[in-house]
């Protein structure tokens, strides 16, 4: 097999530049995580497999981890925090550091808790499951009675 065809089945090895990065698909499950085999060659993820080794997943995935290239790489993605600038349901955002939004939410947090208490802020967690558990800490540091 000459280089050209083992790019293009990429296989990994020192010639084809492609290496297997063992990683975890977090899309949903906190507790077993599904295993990964991440082949990527030149920063970016080429190919994604299930890892046979894992303990829980033994080498399957769902759809959704199969789909983690769509996932990491989907033009639609947001990479930065984004902060509204016009009037609500304008649909006008702009990105921001994450510096700025974590002072941003840290200052409107403690601005609502002084006026009005802590049960005025409601917390909720969408996907993906594995902040959970960091969201609901937080909350119950800040006094939320959930
Ligand atoms: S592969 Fe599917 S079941 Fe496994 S963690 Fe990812 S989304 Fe969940």
């Amino acid at each position: 097999m000459n280089l050209e065809e083992k790019l293009r089945a990429k296989i990994p090895g020192a010639d084809t530049g492609i290496e297997i990065k063992k990683s975890i698909c977090s899309i949903c499950n906190p507790h077993s995580h599904c295993g990964l085999d991440l082949y990527v060659k030149d920063g970016e993820i080429i190919k994604v497999e299930g890892m046979l080794e894992h303990k829980n997943s033994r080498g399957t995935l769902c759809s959704k981890g199969a789909a983690t290239r769509q996932y990491v790489y989907h033009e639609d993605r947001l990479r930065s925090p984004m902060k509204r600038v016009g009037p609500k349901g304008s649909d006008n955002f702009e990105a921001i550091s994450w510096e700025e939004a974590y002072e941003t939410i840290a200052e409107e947090f403690n601005k609502l808790k002084k006026e009005k208490g802590p049960e005025y802020a409601a917390f909720f967690v969408g996907y993906t499951k594995w902040m959970r558990p960091f969201v609901q800490r937080l909350a119950h540091t800040y006094g939320s009675p959930i």
